[in-house]
């Protein structure tokens, strides 16, 4: 099975890197399709965030990583995946979940969405956390693959004392 695993990634955080992992066991192949909304300014531009899911992922078999604009199902079409994947963290999620789930489906209700509960560990990571830590000068390293931390480091902490890049 192909899944289509979309989202912003801005940045990946080890929750979706989790759900990336699980899904390539799961189903065979996962496209990690990154969203480019024209609605909202990204912290990363798209091209640098392409490029952290390549390195981050590159321990594994079966994934692709794509842009995409417009809608989830075209971009499923297009690239031939069976399934839309999505991840729960918390109960809080699934309002927002489900209503993107019914919308797909009465888009185009040849692809099902499923969903993948996060480790519990990783419950509490999500992209906008991992920004206000590293904005404060906080080590994200336990939060993001390296890669995203060094980009995190770059923008935000270049030149601080507390630089964790600058101790280690
Ligand atoms: P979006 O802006 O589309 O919600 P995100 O990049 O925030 O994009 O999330 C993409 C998908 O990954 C969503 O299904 C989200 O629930 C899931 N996700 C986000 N953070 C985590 C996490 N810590 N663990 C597991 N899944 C997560």
């Amino acid at each position: 099975m192909r899944v289509l695993y979309p989202g912003s990634f801005d940045p990946l955080t080890f929750g979706h890197l989790d759900l990336i992992e699980r899904g390539c066991d799961l189903f065979g192949e996962v496209v990690v399709a990154v969203l480019k909304n024209p609605d909202k300014k990204a912290t990363f531009p798209i091209e640098q965030r392409l490029a952290q899911i390549e390195e981050a992922t590159y321990h594994l078999q079966g994934i692709e990583v794509i842009s995409f604009e417009g809608l989830t199902v075209s971009c499923a079409r297009i690239h031939k995946a069976d399934l839309i994947l999505r991840g729960l963290r918390a109960l809080s999620d699934f309002e927002y979940e489900l209503q993107i789930a019914h919308t797909n489906r009465s888009l185009d209700s040849e692809f099902e969405t499923v969903f993948l509960a996060t480790e519990a560990h990783h419950s509490f990571l999500s992209s906008s956390v991992v920004k206000e830590v590293a904005r404060f000068g906080g080590d994200t390293r336990h939060m993001v693959p390296e890669v995203v931390a060094k980009d995190l480091n770059r923008l935000f902490n270049s030149g601080l004392d507390n630089d964790p890049y600058e101790r280690s």
